[in-house]
């Protein structure tokens, strides 16, 4: 199995003591490339680092997630878009809106994400989307600017088929992760999940969050990390009635040509 983690938050600091040997895991379970991603001016500066140390393997994206919608100023726009340039960057984001926390203002949150829509649409690359409990907010600003967009992810995808239906109409693609080995919150979706076209589905993991509920034996860590996509795979598979090999095969290969990714020349 050869598999493309799209959402790994490996800067986060829960790595700073072992970031190479979960590397390492990644390799050994099949992960071959992983999207760091960026959920600030900072974590986006340190993804891109992290993405040069390892070409090829690390790719970042780049952007400011709702929580942190109230830090990102007009004068940190020009700053935003120059690491969304960078070529070690894949995609703008993670940026959307998220009104179950309400970390940061409904208003600035709205601003925040369309500014980050008109810089994804003058990188031309594709847009790395966060949505919770705000699905009518995001699908009318996205809508606004979808003609501009190189296209997006609906990533950690949660919701229902309406939901679904929606992203998939304005040609996004979705993104799972292991809420779907959740046998409690994640039932829904093992229904949800069928009705997304092999061509616009890809996985992550969302690490060091979101680890899957069903792997045994339990890590005695609560971290999660791309090693155990693996289990994403296997969930997804049972879900669709598919064989986890070809799960895997055609994830891979749509988020390969999805995020362009090859290597990338270090600047
Ligand atoms: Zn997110």
């Amino acid at each position: 199995m050869q598999l493309i983690d799209i959402g790994a938050n490996l800067a986060h600091d829960s790595f700073d003591a072992d970031r190479d040997a979960v590397m390492q895991r990644a390799a050994q379970a099949g992960v071959a490339q992983m999207m760091v991603t960026g959920s600030s001016i900072e974590s986006a500066r340190r993804a891109i680092e992290l993405a040069r140390a390892h070409p090829g393997v690390l790719f970042a994206t780049a952007g400011v997630h709702p929580h942190h919608a109230a830090d990102l100023t007009a004068e940190a726009l020009p700053e935003l878009e120059a690491l969304a340039r960078d070529p070690a960057v894949v995609a703008n984001g993670e940026c959307g809106l998220d009104y179950f926390r309400d970390f940061s203002p409904r208003d600035l949150q709205r601003r925040a994400f369309a500014w980050q829509l008109e810089i994804a649409g003058r990188t031309g690359k594709p847009v790395f989307l966060h949505q919770r409990d705000a699905h009518d907010d995001f699908i009318a600003i996205l809508r606004e600017h979808r003609a501009q967009l190189a296209g997006g992810v609906a990533h950690c995808f949660t919701a229902g088929e309406k939901e679904r239906d929606a992203y998939l109409e304005l040609g996004l693609a979705i993104g799972i992760t292991g809420w779907i080995n959740d046998e409690r919150r994640g039932l829904h979706l093992r229904e949800v999940v069928r009705g997304i076209p092999p061509d616009r589905l890809m996985l992550e993991s969302d690490a060091p969050y979101l680890l899957p509920r069903d792997i045994r034996p339990a890590p005695k860590s609560r971290r999660n990390e791309p090693a155990f996509l693996p289990w994403v795979v296997r969930a997804v598979a049972a879900a669709r009635g598919e064989p986890p090999e070809a799960v895997a095969t055609y994830t891979t290969a749509t988020a390969r040509a999805f995020f362009k990714m090859g290597t990338f020349p270090i600047s």
